[in-house]
């Protein structure tokens, strides 16, 4: 098969079509210490500077030579432009929200505030996307990100009044998830103006958390809204155990699923039958934070010999994952390949 650019390589596995090879991808974050220091691009000013945060993101192609491009390193940037109390940490934490000081008390406080696209804190990741579309040209796939609208509401109503009131008063959840979507679309919309190829949309809806059944009543409808309505192939983020909510998820019109290491690849692909591709799941706090290249490449070819079409981290990596780790997630596809060639 003639060689792909990673774009086409990237498109093709998002549609769950054939490829040269499994394209490597995070669309979460692979920002690392080491990278920050390379290229002199710390936190949090990394999240804070387009310069910086561009530079940053640059060296998953230019230092680990994955397929795409994802320089949204957080989940707070919307967030900070809203208004939320925020700690900013510092190289080797990243940024968080205050959850203990929500902004909001329900679904009429929420309002999208004037100078939501101008704000310094959403116009880094629509000016990076600009500035990385402009460096790297149109081969290169950029993955935007806009958080979904239960993400959000942890983040302004805080986590244990927002789940309380699921039970509490599940008309006025709705009511404020219907409302917290527009921040979703006006972020991702800006982000496909500047250049992003793909968005992936973090809604934390976690097992850990919720169970499926919450995912079927408060957000099947909003993800499938969404995928009928943005224009580029969107990818859904939600951490851990998700295998019970993944048939939902694959009937919602998403291109993919991001998926936790808390679900074994083979269990997650039989769970969506060819409806949407999967994109994941090496381990991070075990694997990729601790343990050696051997096996970051056990974990990636369990991924390929179940199918999985994107290989990814999980999540966002830690950040003091080592590159090696990383490296070997691309040579363990190559590695798969040339094995699989040879049967
Ligand atoms: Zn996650």
């Amino acid at each position: 098969m003639k060689t792909m650019t990673k774009k086409e390589r990237v498109f093709n596995a998002l549609n769950r079509q054939e490829v040269d090879r499994p394209p490597v991808a995070n669309p979460t974050s692979v920002a690392t210490v080491e990278m920050m220091d390379l290229v002199d691009a710390p936190f949090p000013e990394a999240c804070r500077s387009a310069e910086l945060n561009a530079r940053l993101a640059a060296t998953e192609i230019t230092e680990f030579d994955f397929d795409a491009i994802a320089p949204y390193f957080s989940i707070i940037q919307e967030s900070s432009a809203i208004g939320c109390d925020m700690q900013w940490e510092q190289k080797d934490n990243w940024p968080t929200v205050r959850m203990s000081n929500p902004i909001w008390q329900g679904s009429s406080d929420v309002k999208v505030p004037k100078d939501f696209l101008e704000h310094k804190d959403t116009k880094v990741i629509i000016d990076s996307i600009k500035i990385l579309r402009k460096e790297f040209g149109n081969d290169i796939p950029i993955i935007g990100k806009t958080m979904g609208p239960w993400t959000l509401a942890y983040h302004v109503f805080g986590v244990e009044k927002f789940l309380l009131g699921t039970i509490d008063n599940p008309s006025e959840t709705k009511l404020a998830l219907e409302k917290l979507k527009e921040f979703t679309y006006l972020f991702g919309e800006a982000q496909i103006d500047a250049g992003a190829d793909i968005l992936t949309v973090p809604d934390h809806a976690t097992g850990d958390l919720v169970s499926g059944q919450y995912y079927k009543t408060f957000l099947q409808e909003l993800h499938t809204e969404m995928a009928e309505n943005f224009k580029v192939p969107l990818i859904l983020h939600i951490c851990g155990r998700t295998v019970d909510r993944m048939p939902a998820i694959s009937e919602t019109g998403m291109h993919a699923f991001h998926f936790d290491s808390k679900n074994k690849p083979e269990e997650a692909m039989n769970a969506v039958q060819n409806k949407i591709a999967l994109v994941g799941n090496i381990n991070n706090p075990e694997t990729l934070y601790s343990k050696n290249t051997i096996e970051v490449k056990k974990e990636v070819f369990d991924c390929l010999n179940a199918g999985v079409q994107i290989i990814a981290p999980e999540c966002a990596i830690p950040l003091k994952t080592k590159s090696e780790n990383l490296i070997a997630i691309t040579e363990g596809v190559s590695d798969w390949l040339s094995e699989h060639n040879k049967n």
